[in-house]
């Protein structure tokens, strides 16, 4: 892609930088992230996973014709008519075979799951029997095929049963082990390094002094990358000195991605840009005409991505989660990168960011017609309650000033908390 914006740091060019939009720098991110490559994984660590490859089935599933009741195995023809009194042949309970078939006239005593014996096709529900003295009366005409559940019914041989791409949920881990599958390739998961700038950070564990803050943005980080599938590892804080950041940030160039937070803006103890520079690290972009999060740089070196986060606690997540996260997404191999969104009714008008594209933190509810969403009164990027607790993220277009109530907007749902329900459908009563 065409980077006209690339600039050279150097006197008053330091805080020269193009502003691109939000569209431009997702582009911008998207265009420049690899797939990983595949790996075998267990089963039993299968789940969320992303098929590298087509699953396809050797076998046929069920194996073989088998019984969806517990009833008696007949032949069509003799239970067109009721009521009709069949010889019993013999019993097979689930996982035994019979070894006698059953011709005309005759019926066998089977299971749910019981393989339906040579010359039957159809099975009768005990409950429309009766038995007595060895034969089995059949009190309801029966159509032909009924409660037979057909071999391949549900896979056929050579039917591809997890497409390249498709992401492994229960029911298709379940389908895997039902073919016999014990491992399935799926992509890497990124390895995602997490390095926090600031001379002001102290640890989780520390009494904060004057002036000083916890390092909250790498638990922030950390738990956003392993909800949206990558590997974190999260480095020891660094002060804000241009070596200790240059430093810190080369040895963790090995992960797939570096996230770093803080020291991104024009500030004098802001290095982490310079710093990536001096790595060889290509700029692709540094100013985001977006509220919260301005100050965001992006840059690749090979296939590895370097995120500069700002710092700001609020900043730093709503970047993580409008870039980050799809390009972790494209990384393990996901097709649908972007957050879930609903469309809410705003309950107030809301003065925005002039010019930007403003991501307001709201609550959702659920009205009689659709969802509402209530800004949350505080939308300082220093507010991280904002985001807590199944927030969305309202989208403010940045050509808009005023963003009018009682229509409906586009709201951004990071947590899929945000919309499990308390209450079971009323279909449900
Ligand atoms: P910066 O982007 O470095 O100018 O930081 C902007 C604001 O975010 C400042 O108030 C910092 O104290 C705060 N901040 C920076 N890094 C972190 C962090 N890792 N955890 C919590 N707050 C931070
Ligand atoms: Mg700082």
């Amino acid at each position: 892609m065409a980077r006209p914006w690339r600039i050279a740091w150097s006197g008053t060019a330091r805080y020269r930088s193009p502003v691109i939009s939000v569209g431009q720098a997702l582009r911008a991110v998207l265009d420049a992230t690899p797939v990983l490559g595949a790996e075998r994984v267990l089963l039993s660590a299968a789940a969320g996973r992303i098929a590298a490859a087509d699953v396809t089935s050797a076998r046929a599933v069920p194996a073989a014709a088998n019984s969806a009741m517990d009833g008696f195995a007949v032949r069509a023809e003799d239970v067109a008519t009721a009521p009709a009194r069949l010889r019993l042949i013999g019993m097979a309970p689930a996982g035994t075979l019979l070894d006698t078939a059953v011709v005309p006239g005759t019926a066998a005593k089977i299971f749910t799951g019981s393989v339906v014996p040579d010359g039957a096709d159809t099975v009768v529900r005990v409950e429309d029997t009766e038995e007595r003295d060895g034969t089995v009366i059949v009190q309801v005409p029966v159509r032909a095929g009924a409660n037979v559940r057909l071999a391949g019914e549900d896979i056929e041989p050579g039917a591809v049963v997890v497409p390249a791409g498709g992401v492994l949920g229960a029911a298709d881990v379940g389908v895997l082990a039902s073919i016999g599958r014990a491992t399935v390739t799926v992509h890497r998961r990124p390895r995602v390094a997490i390095l926090s700038t600031g001379a002001e950070l102290v640890e989780v564990d520390e009494t904060p002094g004057p002036g000083q803050v916890v390092n909250s943005n790498a638990y922030t980080l950390a738990a956003a990358v392993a909800e949206a599938g990558g590997e974190p590892t999260v480095l020891p804080i660094v002060r804000d000195r241009f070596e200790d950041v240059r430093e810190r940030l080369a040895a963790a160039a090995e992960a797939d991605v570096v996230l770093s937070s803080g020291g991104v803006s024009v500030g004098e103890f802001d290095f982490v840009k310079e710093a990536l520079d001096a790595l060889g690290v290509e700029r692709r972009f540094w100013k985001v005409a977006q509220k919260p999060g301005k100050p965001l740089t992006f840059g690749t070196r090979g296939q590895h991505l370097f995120f500069g986060l700002p710092g700001n606690p609020v900043s730093a997540l709503v970047c993580f989660l409008v870039y980050v996260r799809p390009a972790l997404r494209r990384l393990s191999g996901h097709r649908r990168l972007h957050l879930p969104a609903v469309d809410a009714v705003l309950e107030a008008p809301l003065k925005k960011a002039s010019k930007l594209t403003e991501f307001v933190r709201v609550r959702l509810s659920r009205g009689p017609t659709g969802w509402i969403a209530r800004p949350w009164p505080t939308q300082s990027s220093g507010v991280l309650t904002s985001l807590g607790g199944g927030a969305g993220l309202l989208v403010g277009a940045a050509a808009v000033d005023v963003l009018e109530p009682g229509r409906s907007h586009r709201v951004l749902v990071p947590s899929p908390e945000t919309l499990a329900c308390e209450q079971p459908g009323s279909e449900f009563a």
